[in-house]
């Protein structure tokens, strides 16, 4: 099969990125395939492709609304009209023909919410799903850095759907998180092409100022002397905001900030203006950036520290997917750890709250064909956050713990519990010790997820020499888009520029 045929017919490339080809022909021997592919590396073809050579539907799973979204549209600009977002977005007649007509369909993108809907899962049932894919798999494993309660659940979804071939895709899993995805999808024999996650492209930097009056000054300076445009991550919505308005009011700059508190409208609203380049800066939490295909983004900035080398990496490894070199500065001052301590403590239920609910929980009773329903009343009078809830009503309810007593199911909860937060503290210290870091940054973060770096360049990291100076504006006009333009080229096109 003339693998490279397809790939121009139906997507107009010319050859496949790393790891694509591999993927595919991995899927087409009919292997489950986990795959770890660094971001912008293409991973969404690996199952687009095979879904022209496969015969039935290509059923992907996916954890965002926006993330789907885009890759419909994605696939509808090439052309394909036979792909579904099976979600919220859909009105209810639009839902009611769709679920009647799956089988029109080559591409259905579904979010795991959707598949407990036994209807939804009867009429999924009634097709030939050529290939189930696991989009974003880390957030299967609780040890993983993005858990999702819902994720954990997708191998009992795959059995109902009678085990079919099955592709999980992640950006960044540690080797104890790519097991887990493998037991918990239920897998057995499976190909499992790793790729480096090093994107060489993309340089560390790290500095750390007084206090965050000087890391807001120094933000200022920066977006003023960097190539534009770029994201700043903040852990905080609030700052997220008010340092958008500083950005705005303090010279030039189109900024806005994104975060989970805004309504969806004007979310999608500011992410097409990024991407369009009508805005110079995003000032974002991580609500922003899963899925956003922007080939042109010059720098990432941290505010804040991330929680975990995992999704710092996600992060920044949104910067420079169209290969030319960009930074990833992140901005720490003493004692910010303290903050991200407080967040993954916050995102806990505390023993206390466990406590409480036990003590108003009649367990036996409420734990009817083999599931405890815990009511709404609780969550309001217990104080728990949605995050929280979602946790304890997913904890509640796994398998094992059915034939406990109420206070065996407690005392393992807290247990549980306290090895989670134990985990959340250790992911936090590994990131600060990224920060305080005397050798190079890069080959700690390779290290991190067990692998070597191959070859590096002084603009690796600022210890390795790195000058921040090496990426402000040249003379290439900053919002003219090169989307195909090779680094070569660009640099030839400067150098004939001057
Ligand atoms: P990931 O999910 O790995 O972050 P995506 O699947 O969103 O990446 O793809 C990133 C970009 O790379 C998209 O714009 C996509 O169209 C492009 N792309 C994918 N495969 C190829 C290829 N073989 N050649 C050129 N561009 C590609």
């Amino acid at each position: 099969m003339d693998l490279e045929a397809l790939l121009k017919r139906h997507f107009g490339y010319h050859s496949f990125k790393t790891g694509q080809k591999e993927v595919i022909t991995s899927i087409l021997s009919g292997q489950d395939t986990l795959a770890m592919l660094p971001t912008g590396t293409g991973k969404s073809l690996c199952y687009q492709l095979p879904g022209y050579i496969l015969k039935g539907q290509i059923l992907i799973i996916s954890p965002l609304l926006s993330l789907m979204q885009d890759q419909v549209e994605q696939l509808n600009r090439m052309g394909e009209k036979r792909v579904l977002a099976l979600n919220s977005f859909l009105s209810a007649s639009e839902r009611q023909y769709a679920l009647q007509h799956l089988k029109d369909y080559r591409f259905i993108y579904i979010s795991p919410e959707m598949l407990r809907v036994s209807f939804v899962m009867r009429q999924l049932q009634k097709l030939t799903i050529s290939l189930f894919v696991v989009d974003e798999a880390h957030c299967i494993s609780q040890w993983g850095f993005d858990f999702r309660p819902d994720y954990s659940k997708l191998g009992d979804f795959r059995e109902k759907l009678n085990n079919p071939l099955t592709l999980a895709l992640t950006a960044t899993a540690t080797s104890k998180v790519r097991e887990d995805i493998v037991t918990t999808l239920g897998l057995g024999k499976v190909t499992k092409i790793e790729s480096t996650i090093d994107r060489p492209n993309i340089a560390f930097y790290v500095e750390e100022l007084n206090d965050y009056q000087d890391k807001q000054n120094r933000i200022i300076e920066l977006v003023s002397k960097l190539q534009k445009p770029g994201i700043i991550y903040f852990s905080s919505k609030k700052t997220a905001e008010q340092m958008a308005a500083i950005l705005v009011d303090s010279g030039n700059f189109r900024a806005m900030a994104y975060h989970g508190g805004l309504d969806q409208n004007t979310r999608i609203l500011i992410q097409q203006q990024f991407i369009y380049d009508q805005l110079d800066v995003i000032c974002a939490t991580s609500a922003f950036g899963m899925g956003i295909n922007k080939e042109n983004i010059r720098f990432i900035i941290h505010y804040h520290m991330p929680m975990q080398i995992e999704s710092y990496l996600q992060e920044i490894g949104r910067a420079g997917r169209d290969g030319i070199p960009s930074v990833a500065i992140l901005l720490y001052s003493p004692g910010d750890e303290r903050l991200q301590l407080q967040l993954a403590e916050g995102e806990l239920p505390s023993e206390l709250q466990i406590d409480w609910l036990f003590s108003n929980l009649q367990y036996e009773e409420v734990l009817r064909n083999g599931k405890v329903e815990l009511s709404h009343r609780l969550k309001e009078d217990g104080g728990f956050s949605d995050i929280q809830w979602r946790i304890m009503n997913d904890i509640v309810n796994t398998p094992t713990q059915e034939n406990y007593s109420s206070d065996m199911v407690r005392d393992s909860i807290k247990e549980m519990l306290k090895d989670r937060m134990g985990l959340k503290i250790k992911n936090i210290f590994r990131m600060k010790k990224f920060v305080e870091a005397s050798t190079c940054r890069r080959e700690y973060i390779l290290n991190y997820f067990d692998e070597t770096a191959s070859k590096k360049n002084h603009s690796c990291c600022d210890i390795c020499g790195l000058e921040l100076s090496d990426y402000q504006p040249t003379v290439v006009e900053p919002s003219v888009k090169r989307p195909d333009e090779k680094w070569k080229d660009y640099l030839a096109k400067i150098l004939i520029n001057k």
